[in-house]
């Protein structure tokens, strides 16, 4: 399989930021023999500050249309209704996305599936803000019942309102989910916004590749740090073709029901540490108490009837022995921090 990289700013600031970026991956690809199937860029920019920068519209089209030319790269814009789909194809711009808060209403999806109905534009979907895979499932299906060129779908993972080192959960489950319910479809893996942070973007994107992804959408600005939106994620060109080139791509045969099976576990095995963390941070405050209030930091009667009450719970499953076995540890080590 091969793969499809998508990179570009996530807005189109001004036009020398988008034909400058451009060149900077076209230039870098080349140099690191990597294709670029795309170019991205942002017109309309939904932000949730009013009074944030929110895109140059209109404007930007003939910038990104100068890129198409030059480059020969189809670019791709997100758009929310198909009046920005006509300015789009007014300006020869054949890719569109729909981004994550406009796949939350499946009238607007509708609307936009219609405009583009016997077309020759190649739509990407974005995951809904919403965990529901049938959701994002029927917006796919939209777009392939309107008989458009292409719809390939882009997991960007789910707001949470839970401390997590990523701006989004990856929740890998749905994405995997749905490429068990339609195979041809190819389900590409954007780590920009699932991680916020550059920092987690190369693991999250080689996670992405194992499980069988057909290719990744990454946000890239000449210069990030002075982004007017999402400075953080963004990759400079160079950054963009050192990821790329470093990427394991061996396990493109993955099996899917195994990988299905591992990325359940992952996530359990995920919930497991953030569980540990919040009980450790739980210790923490408990040892506290007990100092302020001189309380001895080993209690015997409390953990015997603690761990009569975890016996009740674990006597009906098989692995009571090493539950039993590793609640012992959990308590040890706890009553260790409070020392
Ligand atoms: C984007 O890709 O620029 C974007 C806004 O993404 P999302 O809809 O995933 O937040
Ligand atoms: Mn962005």
């Amino acid at each position: 399989m091969e793969r499809i990289w998508i990179a570009g700013p996530c807005a189109a600031e001004s036009r020398e930021q988008v034909f400058g970026t451009a060149k900077g991956l076209v230039e870098q690809a080349a140099n690191a023999h990597i294709p670029l199937h795309y170019f991205r860029a942002g017109a309309w920019k939904v932000r949730s500050a009013p009074n944030c920068f929110s895109g140059e519209g209109e404007a930007a089209l003939p910038w990104l249309q100068e890129v198409q030319q030059t480059f020969r790269i189809p670019v791709c814009v997100e758009v929310m209704n198909p009046n920005q789909v006509e300015i789009c194809a007014k300006h020869g711009i054949k890719t569109i996305w729909i981004g994550a808060r406009t796949s939350i209403n499946p009238i607007d999806i509708q609307q936009l599936a219609d405009s583009v109905r016997h077309s020759d534009f190649t739509v990407l979907v974005k995951n809904p803000m919403i965990p529901d895979l049938k959701l994002w499932q029927g917006n796919i299906e939209r777009f392939l019942n309107a008989d458009v060129c292409k719809v390939m779908a882009i997991h960007r993972g789910f707001p949470d309102s839970k401390e997590n080192i990523y701006r989004n959960s990856p929740l890998w489950q749905i994405p995997i989910e749905l490429k068990v319910s339609m195979p041809e479809l190819p389900i590409l893996c954007d780590p920009s916004h699932l991680c916020g942070n550059t920092r987690w973007i190369p693991p999250v994107a080689q996670l992405a590749m194992n499980y069988g992804f057909s290719g990744l959408m990454l946000e890239c600005h000449q210069q990030p740090s002075i982004a007017l939106s999402d400075p953080k994620q963004q990759l400079t060109p160079a950054e963009w073709a050192e990821l790329i080139s470093h990427l394991d791509l061996r396990s493109d045969t993955a099996d899917l029901d195994l990988v299905k099976h591992r990325s359940l576990l992952e996530n359990i095995d995920n919930q497991i540490s953030e569980l540990l963390f919040q009980r450790m941070t739980l210790v923490d405050e408990i040892a506290d108490i007990k100092r302020k209030k001189h309380i001895a930091v080993v209690q015997p009667l409390q953990w015997q009837q603690v761990a009569k009450r975890y016996k009740k719970h674990t006597e009906d499953i098989n692995y009571q022995e090493f539950i039993e076995h590793f609640l012992e540890l959990l308590h040890q080590s706890s009553i260790n921090r409070q020392k």
